[in-house]
């Protein structure tokens, strides 16, 4: 998988190195196994799926690019895989979800590793973490028709935050970049995530 990564772009040795780092496999239904390293988005239940190795990458590299991730809050934990790879590469991550049964299910995933730095929680993530704001990093990986003011005001000073954006499923990599009281705005690869939603589940 990691070789594929690297044919398709991917140039950021420590993210390349985090992926080599996460087994996949052990997050998906064991039914599912035989596919746990192709560049596809796989099913986790509850509708959602996670999502596919070269977007986590990629999402994971640009919000890199010259600086640390320092702490992270990531929107739609999902199974916990992204939060996994994330431990290696952010000092903290904060992974939140909506949907209960998932929570637990990237919780119970996540156990086995002792990852010190990850912390999950059950809860509306369009609307931040407020008691954990300000964050260097905000990850989402479901997309929104916009970029969430709520999230984008949790973001520190130099802080960065990729979203995909867009309607009818086709969306956007979306970077939004706080530079002391402004907010720059890049785009990147088209995409396609599970809808961004509010309230809990
Ligand atoms: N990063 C995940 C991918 C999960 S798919 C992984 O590695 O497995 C996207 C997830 O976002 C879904 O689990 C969905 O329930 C969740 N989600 C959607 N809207 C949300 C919201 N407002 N707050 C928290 N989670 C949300």
């Amino acid at each position: 998988m990691v070789e594929r990564l690297r044919a398709q772009g991917i140039r950021d040795e420590r993210v390349l190195d985090a992926m080599l780092r996460v087994p996949r496999q052990h997050f998906i239904d064991a039914a599912l196994a035989y596919n746990a390293y192709d560049d596809t988005p796989l099913p986790i239940g509850f509708q959602q799926t996670i999502s596919q190795p070269y977007v986590v990458a990629r999402m994971i590299e640009l919000l890199r690019a010259g600086r640390e991730l320092g702490r992270a809050l990531e929107v739609g934990a999902g199974c916990g895989y992204q939060a996994a790879v994330l431990s290696h590469l952010a000092t903290e991550v904060f992974g939140i979800e909506r949907i209960r049964g998932l929570f637990e299910q990237a919780k119970e995933n996540l156990r086995p590793f002792r990852y010190p730095n990850v912390r999950l929680k059950h809860g509306d993530g369009s609307q931040g973490l407020p008691q954990a704001a300000p964050f260097d990093t905000i990850i989402v990986a479901a997309g929104a028709r916009e970029v969430p003011l709520a999230l984008r005001d949790q973001l520190a000073p130099g802080g960065r935050m990729m979203i995909p954006v867009g309607a009818g499923g086709e969306q956007q990599l979306v970077m939004t970049e706080r530079v002391g009281d402004v907010f720059r705005e890049s785009r990147h690869e088209a995409v396609r995530f599970v809808p961004l939603l509010s309230g809990l589940e």
